[in-house]
C-alpha cells in the first residue's frame, strides 16, 4: 500500500482529519529509518514546509501516538522516539548514548511465559534491553 493512501485508511479509521501538512509529517516520519526524535522529524518537515514550526510537529505526533496510527518506540527512554516499522520487534537500548537497535521478537516465547492476572486485558507489551554499547564501552575504558 502507498504511504499516502496508508495514511488515510489510519486517518479513516482513528477518526483524525486528513490535512496536507499531516499528510506530510507522516510521510516523512515513514521515510525516516530507525526511531527518529521529533525534532529530526522536524528538520525534515521543514524542508518542505519551512514555516511549521516545532510545537506543531509535536502537537500532530502527539496526535498520531494518541490516535493509533504511529507508536512510540519506548515511553522509558525519556525523550520522544518514535516507531516506524510495523513488524514486531523488540529493542536493546544502550544506557549511555541512548541508541537503539532493533532485534527479533523474542515474541512467542515470552508471551507463553507471561502469567497476566484475570481481568487484565493485555493490548503489546514490549521488551527492552538496556545495556552498554561496544563503542560506548570502549569510551569508558579510556
Ligand atoms: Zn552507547
Ligand atoms: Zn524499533
Amino acid at each position: 500500500m502507498k504511504t499516502s493512501t496508508k495514511f488515510h485508511s489510519l486517518c479513516d479509521e482513528a477518526g483524525v482529519s486528513v490535512t496536507p501538512q499531516r499528510q506530510i509529517i507522516y510521510e516523512t516520519l515513514m521515510s525516516m529509518p530507525g526511531h527518529p526524535s521529533a525534532e529530526a522529524v522536524y528538520a525534515q518537515v521543514k524542508e518542505q514546509l519551512p514555516s511549521i514550526s516545532l510545537a506543531t510537529v509535536y502537537k500532530n505526533l502527539h496526535l498520531f501516538i494518541e490516535s493509533g496510527i504511529i507508536r512510540e518506540m519506548s515511553q522509558h527512554h525519556g525523550t520522544l522516539r518514535l516507531e516506524t516499522k510495523a513488524e514486531p520487534h523488540d529493542h536493546l537500548v544502550c544506557r549511555t548514548c541512548r541508541k537503539v537497535w532493533d532485534i527479533e521478537h523474542a515474541g512467542a516465547k515470552l508471551e507463553e511465559r507471561l502469567n497476566v492476572p484475570d481481568g487484565f486485558k493485555a493490548e503489546r507489551y514490549a521488551v527492552e534491553v538496556l545495556g552498554v554499547c561496544q563503542t560506548c564501552q570502549e569510551h569508558e575504558r579510556l
